[in-house]
């Protein structure tokens, strides 16, 4: 009698800039594979949220590497009234729910200063590595295929045209009723862009073995598609090799 093969659980790293659609594309994966989904930038921003309301100065770094040993931010899947409502993962600061409080233009700018800091990012990066450690995980991020899981079995580099994904953030700020114009947003991704590529901890780089996919012209359902099919081939690459060696 031939037994059902188990397929293993892989973690997938996707890693792009700002309104590339990591989002969208690592929650669709996660559903369609049954995996946890992990958004990494929800952390950098619950900490930012807190430096705000304490009006600690963004070039405090002792104080900020403080506050980041001092905070505890949970990411948690959402209820099915909250996905209904386009909410992808719950953020925790401190055991209070910020999951909306997090999506300003104004925390966004100050996550991406806070995340410059080496301190800060060794803390959370080992919050993300503890949150998906078990496998069967789909994290995004920018430096989670280079530092936070870099033996991930499925690396995503996404890419889209700075002007799109301007217009997808902008069309995001539309809904809220924030009045942000296009040329604001435009500028706003492209100084994040410059910061996550430029800094000197852990820029956003693509990995060496990093499937490229730029989806200007594609629709998340077709993203999601391609990339659940690659998953598939490396869980069955990864079982076979399992097999050979057992
Ligand atoms: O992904 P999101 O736009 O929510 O991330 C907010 C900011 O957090 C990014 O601009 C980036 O500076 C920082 N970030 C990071 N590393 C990650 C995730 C986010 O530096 N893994």
């Amino acid at each position: 009698m031939r037994t059902a093969t188990k397929m293993p659980k892989l973690t997938i790293a996707i890693d792009g800039p700002a309104g590339s659609g990591k989002s969208s594309l690592a929650k669709r994966v996660a559903q369609i594979l049954g995996y946890l989904y992990l958004d990494s930038g929800a952390m950098y921003r619950a900490l930012a949220l807190k430096a705000l309301r304490e009006k600690i100065a963004l070039d405090n770094f002792l104080t900020l590497d403080e506050l980041a040993r001092d905070t505890h931010i949970e990411l948690k899947p959402p209820t099915p009234e909250q996905e209904a409502a386009g909410s992808k993962n719950c953020v925790f600061l401190d055991g209070k729910e910020v999951t909306q409080a997090i999506r300003t233009a104004e925390v966004a700018q100050a996550a991406s200063r806070l995340a410059t800091i080496a301190g800060v990012r060794e803390i959370l990066v080992a919050e993300q590595q503890r949150a998906g450690g078990g496998g069967g995980v789909v994290m995004e991020g920018r430096d989670i295929g280079t530092v936070v899981f870099p033996r991930a079995e499925l690396k995503i580099f996404l890419e889209a045209s700075p002007e799109v994904r301007a217009e997808r953030r902008w069309k995001e700020h539309q809904e809220k009723g924030e009045t942000m114009t296009l040329a604001q947003v435009l500028e706003e991704v492209r100084e994040r862009d410059r910061r996550d590529r430029e800094r000197k901890v852990s820029p956003l780089v693509r990995a060496a073995d990093a499937v490229l996919v730029d989806n200007t012209a594609m629709d998340v359902e077709e993203t999601a598609r391609l990339v659940v099919m690659l998953a598939r081939e490396r869980e069955k690459e990864l079982a076979r090799t399992a097999g050979r060696e057992a």
